[in-house]
């Protein structure tokens, strides 16, 4: 009778992998090994586990040491590499490793009767393996692709490149030839090799799986993204795990995806704040995929029309190879003019101007699409009284409750709470309510009636709840059958809009005066990223016509008369500048302790005790702070930011500092997130 000591992850919100007695009573069993999974017992229910280590003697005494009943032998082992790409994850963000191995793998490997799991091997099993690669016809290459292809080819080893490349530059050519170049050598020496690109958002990835799957015919590709069922998630993970798929695409989990022959990584658009997770692990995917590649010694490359400034940081010290594309790769295609329309001299009472309207008007006698972007869905942040001053407050939140008229509902973008529109005032009866401030629905609606005849779609949070009917809507715009095009964020990124000649941007200065330093940075990289919607396609008869028209009120604003340049470079050096004169990231490296409560004092007191709970000289520990949006759901929340201006110095804190935390048993619900975003 052979005995084994199993060290297993097990997804709880303790600190610690858990000790197993193995038992096999007829030798007939092989040895468990480590990164499989293990069914065991805790407390009274079964969970699965994932094996860390494999030992011939613990501290646990022996009557407290349980069994497992069962390890998982029909899958293959998950490496030593990526357990220790997990390992680094949790200590990094402060999370217990269980927390990082078992949520990323999919649920049904994790359930008690393995039986969907053999069915899925099963299939994974029957999939051949690519043995050649047909001759794809891929797009020719400009000199600028061409070389930065020859660059990024010539790296087998770890190398970090910023591909640089003005939006239509042709960056997803770059990455599919790249591959292809990867895959080929791969068939021929018989070497497995896989490749994992990432993408910000779940709605690009059907654009550029479609992309993927015509270009590479005779290759499995795995996709990953959080609105798979769960089925298919495991069938993708499997692909992945076993070799057979050749290439993944994903969101930002895909980061953490069982890869063993991974030989390149992408991330596509790596500025995008979509890359960090906001709960649990708030890992950046981007950061860590960096870290995966220099463990694994493979190139890694980043590629953005506008690189954050942490990134650019890095082009500019050496440590990232820059590349650039500055020129866009349709021929005749160029940069859209960008114009400024002046909201001081040119009023707008429905929120569209006459400049803009007349642009409009424009496209639509020459049969072109528009597209107007505007970040606030709803028809109207807020409704109000102007007899007694009352505004629709959410009651949870401190926050307004935004008019949605086609629902007629008021509703709250933080808690989700509805309610119907009220006939009169709560406070004074007045029935004439007002709506101040213009949301997607409320320039819908003015649209309509500017241009009774015109198709006009707007996509947004709202108009796409439904699963599937954001591709529905993204598919009619491409077809032609749609004028004009409206929504927030989601139609600024990713797609090519071939009939697109005009972009119209309502209302982004607010962003100018936020307390949130990487506001302007965000601004900057959305309104690039919406302006390079336009033109991308050439325009044969009558040369490119394109254009990006912005309303503002300051038109002398810094930042605009950089976008007017399309001038990304002299846009990161200023904002380096005051990033390095104010000591902020990345001259510095920060924490960010979050406190919530019902009464505010509790989560402040809470914070105020945590900041004495150690005490280190390279570390500041600020006042801790009511949170901009202080009340959510009925909930109060604080903060306390740490800062350091060494990386190391900060891991060396956080680590027994979050230790004393966790002892420290408070009822307050907290949470740590290291390299903060939304400060
Ligand atoms: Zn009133
Ligand atoms: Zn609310």
């Amino acid at each position: 009778m052979s005995c084994q000591i199993l060290k297993i992850a097990l997804d709880t919100p303790l600190d610690t992998a858990f000790d197993y007695r193995w038992v096999n009573p007829s030798d007939t069993e092989d040895l468990p090994k480590v990164g499989q999974f293990a069914l065991v017992p805790f407390g009274r229910r079964e969970v699965i586990g994932l094996i860390l280590s494999v030992h011939t003697s613990t501290d646990v005494p022996a009557d407290k040491l349980r069994d497992v009943i069962a390890v998982r032998s029909q899958l293959s082992p998950l490496s030593a590499a990526w357990i220790e790409l997990c390992r680094f994850a949790a200590e990094y963000y402060q999370r217990p490793v269980g927390e990082v191995v078992i949520p990323s793998c999919p649920k049904n490997l994790r359930v008690i009767k393995p039986t969907a799991l053999d069915k899925a091997l099963k299939k994974i099993a029957a999939m051949a393996p690519a043995t050649s690669l047909s001759a794809a016809s891929p797009l020719e290459l400009n000199t600028e692709q061409q070389q930065v292809v020859e660059a990024l080819s010539a790296e087998t080893g770890f190398k970090t490149s910023l591909l640089f490349g003005v939006t239509g530059s042709g960056k997803t050519e770059v990455y599919l030839q790249s591959a292809d170049r990867i895959l080929r050598r791969s068939i021929q020496t018989g070497e497995p090799a896989q490749i994992l690109i990432m993408v910000p958002e779940i709605n690009l990835t059907p654009q550029l799986e479609t992309n993927i799957r015509n270009r590479f015919p005779d290759l499995h590709i795995a996709t990953m993204h959080s609105q798979l069922a769960e089925g298919e998630r495991m069938q993708q993970w499997l692909a992945a795990h076993s070799g057979k798929a050749s290439i993944v695409l994903g969101t930002r989990l895909s980061v953490l995806a069982s890869m063993p022959y991974l030989k390149l990584i992408v991330v596509d658009e790596e500025h995008d704040p979509s890359y960090k997770q906001q709960d649990g692990l708030r890992y950046s995917a981007r950061d860590l995929a960096v870290w995966r590649a220099r463990q694994l010694d493979i190139p890694i490359v980043l590629g953005s029309a506008t690189p954050s400034v942490e990134s650019w940081q890095h082009a500019a010290t050496g440590r990232y190879r820059k590349l650039a594309l500055t020129h866009r790769a349709a021929i005749n295609a160029s940069l859209p003019a960008v114009g400024l329309i002046d909201m001081e001299r040119n009023k707008a009472p429905d929120g569209l101007s006459a400049p803009l309207i007349a642009a409009i008007k424009l496209r639509l006698e020459k049969g072109e699409q528009s597209l107007l972007f505007l970040n606030r869905r709803g028809y109207a942040p807020v409704i109000n009284c102007d007899a007694c001053g009352w505004i629709s407050n959410c009651r949870r939140c401190t926050a307004f409750m935004v008019l949605h008229k086609p629902e007629r509902r008021l509703r709250c973008h933080h808690c989700s709470a509805e309610t119907r529109i009220p006939s009169a005032c709560p406070t004074c009866g007045n029935v004439d309510l007002q709506p101040l401030g213009r949301g997607t629905q409320k320039i819908e609606e003015t649209l309509q009636q500017l241009f009774p005849a015109a198709r006009i779609l707007r996509i947004d949070a709202d108009s796409t709840r439904k699963k599937g009917s954001a591709q529905i809507a993204f598919d009619s715009v491409h077809r032609g059958d749609v004028d004009i095009l409206l929504g927030t964020q989601m139609v600024a990124k990713g797609h090519d809009f071939q009939r697109l000649t005009l972009v119209g941007v309502i209302n982004p200065d607010t962003a100018l005066f936020s307390q949130d330093y990487r506001a302007g940075e965000r601004l900057f990289a959305q309104l690039m990223q919406v302006a390079g919607r336009a033109g991308r396609a050439a325009k044969k008869a009558e040369g490119n016509a394109s254009e990006v028209l912005i309303q503002t009120r300051y038109p002398a604003h810094p930042l605009y008369r950089a976008l007017l340049q399309h001038d990304y470079p002299g846009f990161a050096e200023t904002t380096l500048k005051e990033r390095r004169d104010a000591g902020l990231p990345p001259f510095i490296f920060q924490a960010l302790l979050r406190a919530e409560a019902r009464e505010l004092q509790k989560a402040l007191d809470f914070l105020e005790l945590a900041r004495h709970l150690l005490a280190d000289d390279s570390i500041t520990l600020n006042d801790p702070v009511p949170m901009n949006i202080v009340r959510v759901a009925g909930v109060e929340r604080a903060q306390l930011l740490i800062e350091c201006a060494s990386r190391a110095q900060l891991q060396a804190f956080l680590k027994p500092w979050v230790e004393s935390l966790r002892k420290m048993k408070s009822r307050i619900r907290w949470s740590l997130e290291v390299d903060p975003v939304d400060i």
